[in-house]
């Protein structure tokens, strides 16, 4: 067994004075049980806790980590722009290199606003979408993540066309009402919520990869279908590709599926690690956010340099050719590896994969649904989970996050995971 006798003192600690211990909910490994590791180091592919063990990493801090961690041109990037100040308050020159790189990378994004969070992006955009089209009401899908604010934090009614209901205490039925939700990939059902509310819509916003959910593709046609729709009812199509963005692919989803949403939101690999998010799309609708036009948003450490230099040089690394065709090869070689194993220890389980992202399921495939991934067994992926952790590799601590990998992930990294998912899937066979 891993000692783990300082991550624990300091959990005891962290139970006392932050809300669960943790400062975001998964962190807390309730849905795997146990007790979370306390981080003091990071590298390339690996993590190491305050007690000296060290994993390899497939969660990378869920999604910036894709250069690796602690990559040598990130943080010489991040100390050459310390050195001159922490924030300004004032425009720096690194805001518009940034602009100028995502816009440049994104041709959907013909200008952005930086913002601090993926929560942050998400909000605006909707704001946005609300205020351009004077209309209320969103639709999003269940099973997809855009952060926590009070719109998103809301599940379907009793059925599509019904109202939305708040998901958290604190969410005022007067605001989730506005929200409805949908089944990802079902396309009538999207159809028949057009028909009946298309004009009260103001946008549609999605994870063009589910990643929230374990990790769903969209069915062919899926996003054009929804992209078809919200043309045809005056609605935006919103890609929230704060997972996504720079991860499928360099311009993300919508280069991957050749789709133009109306606004995008980042978050994660453009900050390098550090807090960031941002929000960008039609020249026509951003410039109607303040101080350009009435719809307002602000924010005190918006394009702090020092975000913007992790993330810059993060961007520069991807940039590398054959960066992500690289990443998919890894993934494609573990999620292999990993199905192999499991087919040799007779367990049920299913690999879904796009470069860099991937799902791991206790379940026979095809998962095409929020249902399908519900159906995973999540009492399975604990057990494995801690079997995995045991032998030094740190999965997601939920059955229902998807998997990373970072370019620093090399084969025999790979060829350890698989070596420890056959003992893992052994120990379930006798469990
Ligand atoms: C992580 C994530 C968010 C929220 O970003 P935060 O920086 O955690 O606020 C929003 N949307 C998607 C798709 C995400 O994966």
């Amino acid at each position: 067994m891993r000692n783990t006798t300082q991550s624990d003192q300091l959990f005891a600690r962290a139970k006392e004075l932050l809300p669960g211990g943790v400062n975001s909910p998964v962190r807390a490994f309730k849905s795997v049980g146990g007790d979370p590791f306390f981080a003091k180091r990071a590298y390339g592919a690996m993590i190491e806790d305050v007690d000296g063990n060290a994993y390899i990493d497939y969660v990378g801090s869920w999604g910036p980590m894709i250069a690796g961690h602690a990559h040598p041109q990130v943080l010489q990037a991040v100390s050459e722009t310390i050195a001159d100040g922490l924030s300004f308050g004032t425009p720096n020159p690194l805001e518009v290199t940034m602009a100028e790189e995502i816009t440049r990378l994104v041709p959907s994004c013909e200008v952005v606003r930086m913002v601090n969070s993926g929560t942050e992006a998400t909000l605006s955009a909707i704001r946005l979408a609300r205020g351009a089209t004077g209309r209320s009401k969103i639709v999003k899908f269940s099973g997809c993540y855009h952060g926590h604010g009070d719109s998103f934090l809301v599940k379907a009614g009793s059925g599509v066309l019904t109202l939305g209901l708040p998901n958290s205490p604190g969410v005022p039925a007067a605001l989730s009402e506005l929200t409805l939700t949908l089944d990802y990939n079902d396309f009538d059902q999207a159809q028949e919520l057009f028909d009946e509310y298309g004009d009260d819509i103001a946008a549609v916003i999605i994870e063009p990869v589910v990643g929230n959910a374990n990790c769903i593709l969209p069915k062919p046609g899926y996003h054009q279908h929804l992209r078809d729709l919200c043309t045809k009812h005056d609605a935006l199509l919103i890609f929230d590709e704060v997972m996504t963005g720079f991860r499928v692919s360099l311009g993300g989803a919508q280069e991957l599926f050749g789709i133009t949403p109306d606004l995008s939101t980042f978050g994660k690999i453009i900050g390098g690690g550090m807090p960031v998010g941002a929000y960008g799309g039609r020249r026509d609708l951003m410039k109607q956010i303040a101080p350009a036009g009435p719809i307002y948003q602000a924010g005190t450490l918006s394009g702090n340099p020092v975000a913007m230099a992790a993330g810059l040089a993060t961007l520069k690394l991807i940039q590398r050719p054959g960066f992500h065709s690289e990443l998919l090869d890894k993934t494609n070689y573990l999620c292999d590896g990993l199905e192999q194993a499991a087919k040799d220890a007779n367990i049920a389980f299913h690999t879904t994969r796009v470069p860099a992202m991937f799902g791991l399921y206790f379940r026979e495939g095809p998962v095409e649904s929020f249902a399908d991934a519900l159906q995973s067994d999540a009492a399975r992926y604990g057990r494995f989970f801690h079997v995995m952790l045991d032998q030094g590799v740190f999965l997601a601590p939920s059955a229902f996050e998807a998997a990373f990998m970072s370019i620093e992930h090399s084969k025999d990294l790979l060829d350890q995971t698989i070596a420890a998912a056959r003992a893992a899937f052994a120990s379930l066979q006798s469990a």
